[in-house]
Parts: structure tokens; sequence; C-alpha cells
């Protein structure tokens, strides 16, 4: 398999301006050289700590913002070096689920209308009865009757409204869809549903994903690789069974240490690693490896040097002086 996705030292800065005369005074290293492949119809997951640049990540593949270096290809082209009527078309190729279904939603418009617009933009539809038509198709393929398509987005349940973020998302057939914690702000009742809907949609239309969260137990079982990011950075990057098993960075068992193992007796038995204070602002990061005042096993040499990413088996990446 191929990757269709290539993001190379990828880069989204900041400037800080300050004064009468806006000069800029300090820089916002959101993302700070990020690489990873995606490879065609698999799920890579991005995962961190609110704060730790994967959803500008998501944001700055799309253009959402604009990245200030590296590159982004998809199916080749690079998404970074394109003008802007050009970004326009590429644009039908990928899409984003976002976090909040309800504030991504216009709500003047029914679902008809807002499952109709992208299709009319990008002229997909000839008439009034193809619109029709494959706007109900949209509905049914995640699981909304097409009866519901007059109503605005004030009238369905925060999982449906997410449904419909997900329809408008694959209306113009992309072939790769950024999740940007697309169940995170669902009950955890719903949350379940949602992700067999989006594997499902992925089988069937051969998507991509790049799905962002900030907890590793929604991912374990939808990706097929995961990214852990921190300050910008990624810090491990792994095949999600061997993440899951076999953490190399600290940071990364801190995050697997955060979620509940249902057997009672494991439970009880495990050592926890407990992670102290916030993400450290961006603005102003520590020095070395950016992890160190939180790190359990922080040495001297990690607030000066900083750890590059390396590889320490097979397709296995981190960024640790100690890891091994
Ligand atoms: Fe911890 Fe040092 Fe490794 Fe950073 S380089 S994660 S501070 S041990």
């Amino acid at each position: 398999m191929s990757a269709l996705l290539e993001v190379r030292d990828l880069k989204v800065h900041f400037p800080v301006r300050r004064g009468v005369l806006q000069r800029q005074v300090a820089t916002v290293r959101a993302v700070d050289g990020v690489s990873f492949d995606v490879e065609e119809g698999s799920t890579l997951g991005l995962v961190g700590e609110s704060g730790c640049g994967k959803s500008t990540t998501a944001r700055a593949i799309l253009r959402l913002v604009e990245p200030t270096g590296g590159s982004v290809k998809l199916g080749g082209a690079d998404i970074v070096a394109l003008k802007p009527g050009e970004l326009r078309k590429k644009r039908r190729d990928m899409q984003m689920v976002f976090q909040d279904p309800y504030a991504s939603l216009n709500p003047r418009m029914t679902v008809f209308d807002t499952l109709a617009e992208p299709l009319l933009t990008h002229g997909l539809v000839k008439d009034k009865a193809e619109v029709e038509k494959r706007v109900r198709e949209l509905m049914s393929q995640v699981g909304l009757s097409g009866a519901y398509m007059r109503r605005y987005p004030h009238e369905f349940s925060g999982g449906q409204r997410q449904r419909i973020g997900i329809a408008r998302a694959i209306a113009l057939h992309p072939k790769l869809v950024l999740l940007d914690e697309p169940v995170s702000a669902l009950d955890v009742s719903i949350q379940a549903q949602i992700i067999n809907l989006l594997m499902d949609l992925q089988q069937s239309l051969g998507l991509t994903y790049v799905f962002v969260a900030h907890d590793l137990a929604v991912v374990r079982h939808v990706c097929a690789e995961i990214a852990v990011m921190y300050l910008g950075r990624i810090v491990e990057r792994a095949p999600a069974k061997e993440l899951f098993v076999t953490p190399r960075h600290p940071y990364t068992k801190a995050l697997l240490s955060a979620i509940p193992i249902p057997d009672p007796e494991v439970e009880r038995k495990r050592k926890r690693l407990v992670l102290v204070g916030e993400v450290p602002s961006p603005l102003n990061p520590p020095a070395g490896c950016h992890f160190h005042p939180r790190c359990p096993s922080a040495e001297d040499r990690c607030k000066t040097e900083v750890p590059k990413l390396r590889e320490l088996a097979p397709g296995v990446t981190a960024a640790c002086h100690l890891a091994d």
C-alpha cells in the first residue's frame, strides 16, 4: 500500500505582536516540524493533551490555518504550494469533521441546505431532483431518515448532529477525512455508535482518516498507527498494537496510565504514572526536552539536549534520550 498523505517538517508558527508599531516580540511554535505518512485506507491517530498542537496540525493539512513551513502531499500534490483557486478544487479530496457538531453546523440552515450546498458549489448535481436524491442518500449513509431533511440542527440530538457533520464531510467523495475529536463532545453511550459509523464508512468508501483525540482509549481500536504529540512535536509514533503493549516515551506511558483497565485485579496491581501540571505554554517552551519539567525519568542532560526521534524497532520511533 502507498501513502496517500505525506506530511514533512510541517510548521505552524504564530507571531506575537505588541505595541503601537505591532512589533513581533515572540513566536508561538504551535506545530514545530511534524512529519508522518498515512497509507491509503488507513487511520492515523494524532493524540495528546489540549494545547499539544494536534488540532492545529489537522487544520494546517487542510490549510484552514496557513503552514509556516514544510510540505503536505495528498496523492503526490503539495497542498502547501497550491494557489487559492487550485486549493478550492483540491478541498473536494480532503474534508474535516469537527468536535462540536452544533457549532460547526449553521443553525439557520436545514439539513437539506447544509448537504446541498457543497454539492451545488462543486457542480456535482444537475437539477433539484438530483440534489434531493443525493441528500437522501447521504442521510441514509449516516443512519438518518431522509424524512428529516427539512429540519434544523437544534431539532436533532448531539449524536444525530454529528451524523449530519459526517454526511457533509463525505458529500464530495473525499479521499482524506480529518476527524478532529469527533466524539469528545458526545455522551459515552453515543461515542461507540459514531465510531462504528466512521469505521463502516471507511470500509465502504475507502476513506483515509487522521483521527485527532486527547484520549488514547478512544483511538485504540480504530487506528492502525498512533502518533503522540507534545508541545508541537511528535514524541512517539508506533503501530497501535505496539504502542499499547510497549510504550517507549514517558509521556505515552503517562497517557496510557490514565486509561482505566476493566479488570479490577490488574487495575489494583498496576503502577500509575500520574502527569503533574499542565502542558507548558508553547510561547515559552522548556529548553532541551520539552517534557522534562513533568517527566519522572528526567536527567540533567534532558534540560539542555533536545532528544531526536529515533527508530527503536521497525515502525517505532520515539524522542527520548532514555527510550530503548
Ligand atoms: Fe524524560 Fe529526558 Fe526522555 Fe525527555 S528525554 S522524556 S525528560 S527522560
